[in-house]
C-alpha cells in the first residue's frame, strides 16, 4: 500500500465539515492516525467510522477551539492517544462577512477567537509534542490572507494575521525541525458561508458559487497531504491555491 504517513499521528481541527473533513480522511487514507476536532461530536463519529471502514484509524474529541481549556484538553488527548504527534493541522474556521461600517463587533471577536487566537494556542499548546516528533504545522490561511476584498475586513485581518504568525512560527522552531506550512485556498464549495448575517454578502458568496466552479474540500487536502508527504530536508511555507475561475 502507500502509505507515506504510516507511524505519524496528526490533529485535525475543524474536522466536522468542508475542508477538515476531507483532510482528515486524506491523512488516514495515507497511513496517519488521525484525531478529528470540531464542536459537532455527531459529525465527527460519522467520519470516524466512515476512516475505519476504509481500513484507516482515527479519534474523535469535542472541542470550542475559542475556549482554551477545550483547546488545551484537545491537545492532551491526540497526543496521549497514540503516545506522539506529528501533523497539527489548525483548519477550524469562521467567516462572517460585513462591511466594517455593518459588522458587529461580536462577529469580529469570535473570527479573532476562533480563525487566529484558537489556531495560535492549538499550536502553542501543541509545540512540545512537534519539537519532540520534528513535526510539522499546516496553518489553513486564505487567499484573503494575501488580498483584502470589501466585506471581508474582519476575516482578512484574522487571515493576514495567519500568515504572519505562522512566518514567525516557522522561524522559531527551524532550528527544532518542525516545519511549517501556510494554505491559502481560493473559493472551495462547504458550510462556510452558512453562518454570514449579512444578506447583501450572503447572497453574493451563494451567487459566486453558482456561477463559478469552486474548489472541492479534496483539492484542499490533496495540498495538505503534498506539503506534509516531502522528505524532514524539504519545508513547504506557503502554498496559494485558487480555482482557475477566481480573478
Ligand atoms: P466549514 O464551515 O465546512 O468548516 C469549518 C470547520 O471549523 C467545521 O468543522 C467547524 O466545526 C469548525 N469550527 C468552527 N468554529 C469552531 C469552534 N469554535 N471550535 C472548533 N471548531 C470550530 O468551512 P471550510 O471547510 O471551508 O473551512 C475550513 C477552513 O478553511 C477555515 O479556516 C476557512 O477560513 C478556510 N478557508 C475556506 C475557504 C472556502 O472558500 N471555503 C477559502 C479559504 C479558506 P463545528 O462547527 O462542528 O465546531
Amino acid at each position: 500500500a502507500n502509505s507515506p504517513l504510516a507511524g505519524k499521528v496528526a490533529l485535525v481541527t475543524g474536522a466536522s465539515s468542508g475542508i477538515g473533513e476531507a483532510t482528515a480522511a486524506a491523512l488516514a487514507a495515507a497511513g496517519a492516525k488521525v484525531a478529528v476536532a470540531a464542536r459537532r461530536i455527531d459529525r465527527l463519529a460519522t467520519l470516524s467510522s466512515r476512516i475505519e471502514k476504509a481500513g484507516g484509524t482515527a479519534f474523535a474529541i469535542e472541542a470550542d477551539i475559542a475556549k482554551g481549556g477545550d483547546v488545551a484538553a484537545m491537545v492532551d488527548k491526540a497526543a496521549s492517544e497514540w503516545g506522539r504527534l506529528d501533523i497539527l493541522v489548525n483548519n477550524a474556521g469562521v467567516m462572517l462577512l460585513a462591511p466594517a461600517a455593518e459588522a458587529d463587533p461580536d462577529d469580529w471577536r469570535r473570527m479573532i477567537e476562533i480563525n487566529l487566537v484558537g489556531l495560535m494556542a492549538t499550536t502553542k499548546a501543541a509545540l512540545p509534542h512537534l519539537k519532540a516528533s520534528k513535526g510539522h504545522v499546516v496553518n489553513v490561511s486564505s487567499v484573503a490572507g494575501r488580498v483584502a476584498n470589501p466585506g471581508a475586513s474582519g476575516y482578512a485581518a484574522t487571515k493576514f494575521g495567519v500568515v504572519a504568525f505562522s512566518e514567525s512560527l516557522r522561524r522559531e522552531v527551524y532550528a527544532d525541525k518542525v516545519r511549517v506550512t501556510v494554505i491559502e485556498p481560493g473559493l472551495v464549495r462547504t458550510e462556510l458561508g452558512d453562518h454570514i448575517t449579512n444578506q447583501e454578502f450572503k447572497a453574493g458568496l451563494e451567487h459566486r458559487l453558482a456561477t463559478m466552479e469552486a474548489l472541492t474540500a479534496e483539492d484542499i487536502a490533496n495540498a495538505i497531504l503534498y506539503a506534509v508527504s516531502q522528505p524532514p530536508r524539504v519545508n513547504i511555507n506557503e502554498i496559494l491555491i485558487r480555482p482557475t475561475d477566481q480573478e
